[in-house]
């Protein structure tokens, strides 16, 4: 194990200091959405053995070249996704709510556009809507992040070539219902519109630009949580995978592709722990491709990983030393997944639910019990919880930012973090500080502390866009 690590660690550092200096041609850039400093290392310590196993199991704590980036926008200390997404994708500080804008709300362009402009192929690949706050920072202007039928058209007039996520939110426009429906704007804008993997694999063309979505509508247009997925469903790994594709294929002689891990923040913001390491580790696997891609191509990659805040506010520790990160490995299902099933109990036991179903339930999803030791004060708190849903009828479901949720399923994603011994201190972002990641031609630039605003600035500089 020892001599993997250092024969690692010697790999990363030979390759970096054969590209140091040179232009790249081919760019990865990531974001993990909400993910801070604590995801990484509550994620490194639920895939240690022990405490004394030191290994990092994820790929990219191991590139060679790490910064700090600062995330305030321009109104706020404490960003959200759109302010922060613009300063990755422009090198402006946004306000607030804005996409693609200054602070004095002028138009602003993304690394992405400029990329496009210089003659780059560009793609912009998410695990959210293609509409979202962060993978339109990269290609449209708006006031509101919510304006999500008009940023759906600025997307089909973006003249990215490849665009990949669960879909648009909004397909028709809610304020003119004589405006045409966003499938027929992508096409009429040279945009070939694939549903589904098989789909693409069966009639891709190269020669257009492509938009990838599900063969399927998901709740809140995001892809299923990696702790919840089927076999069926389309993965952020194929997305990326397929976007490569598409570039060699085409023979790209430059590219850009701008990967976002999009429910990382969406797990953090209900203080769902084990569903944001488990999204952490997905979005690891399509940094892999990228790293594979990169030792094909040393002299002239680059791969950057960093995030638009952090989420949650997570804390390593609330009481005493002992961490338990691996028991969340019990887990077997994503907050909103658990309350659906503790809601389904209603129609599954018409004539009653019991407590046992519950206790069943609770067994089967999050270890109780047989694994997770479960205080009395905790059984207690279930009960009373129980009996307020099913017995009283009297709990009211809890409503945080992406999600609408049972009082037993949130009480349970507490008592399972508290045997973990992880804390949070809010259900929205914090201001705390992100990391940066790089590894390849160029990478030195991103070391050392910076605004969000220089990581675009430095990648501008770095692959001679102007
Ligand atoms: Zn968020």
């Amino acid at each position: 194990m020892n001599l993997r690590k250092i024969c690692t660690g010697l790999l990363f550092l030979l390759l970096s200091f054969t590209v140091s200096g040179k232009s790249p041609k081919y760019v990865f850039y990531f974001i993990g959405d909400g993910m801070g400093f604590n995801h990484i290392t509550a994620t490194s310590f639920y895939q240690s053995a022990d405490v004394s196993d030191l290994t990092d199991k994820l790929l990219f704590p191991h590139f060679p070249v790490t910064g700090i980036v600062k995330t305030r926008s321009a109104s706020h200390y404490i960003t959200d996704s759109s302010a922060g997404g613009t300063a990755l994708a422009s090198g402006h500080k946004a306000n607030n709510k804005a996409v693609g804008l200054n602070s004095r709300n002028e138009p602003v362009f993304s690394i992405i556009h400029k990329a496009k402009t210089n003659k780059w192929m560009t793609g912009v690949i998410t695990s959210t809507s293609v509409d979202d706050a962060t993978p339109s920072s990269f290609y449209a202007h708006a006031d509101s992040r919510g304006m999500y039928y008009e940023i759906g058209v600025q997307a089909a007039k973006s003249a990215i070539n490849f665009l990949g996520g669960a879909g648009f939110k909004s397909y028709t426009n809610p304020q003119n219902s004589n405006d045409p429906h966003l499938l027929d704007v992508l096409s009429a804008n040279g945009f070939v519109v694939y549903k589904g993997l098989n789909q693409y694999k069966n009639e891709k063309k190269y020669n257009q630009p492509v938009v990838l979505i599900p063969d399927r509508d998901y709740p809140g247009t995001a892809l299923p949580y990696a702790i919840d997925r089927t076999p069926e469903d389309l993965t952020l790994h194929q997305l990326t995978t397929s976007a490569i594709d598409y570039f060699k294929t085409n023979k790209a002689s430059r590219f850009m592709l701008v990967v976002e891990g999009g429910r990382i923040d969406h797990g953090s913001h209900p203080n769902d722990g084990a569903t944001a390491i488990k999204e952490l580790i997905d979005m690891d696997k399509s940094i892999q491709l990228a790293y594979d891609f990169y030792l094909q191509h040393p002299r002239e990659t680059l791969i950057i990983l960093t995030s638009d805040h952090e989420t949650g506010g997570l804390a390593l520790g609330t009481v005493g030393s002992n961490l338990d990160l691996q028991s969340l490995d019990k887990q077997k299902a994503s907050l909103g997944k658990l309350s659906g099933l503790i809601d389904g109990l209603h129609s599954r036991y018409p004539e009653g639910v019991l407590w046992e179903h519950v206790v069943t339930l609770l067994e089967e999803n999050m270890g109780f019990w047989k694994d997770i030791k479960i205080s009395k004060r905790d059984e207690a708190r279930l009960k009373a919880c129980y009996e307020e849903t099913f017995v009283s009828k009297t709990a009211k479901k809890i409503v945080t930012t992406y999600s609408v949720d049972e009082p037993l399923a949130m009480l349970a994603i507490e008592i399972i973090n508290k045997h973990a011994n992880i804390g949070w201190t809010t259900k929205n972002h914090s201001g705390a500080s992100v990391p940066v990641f790089a590894i390849g031609a160029g990478a030195e630039m991103f070391s050392g502390m910076m605004e969000n605003t220089d990581v675009p600035k430095r990648l501008e500089k770095v692959c001679r866009i102007k």
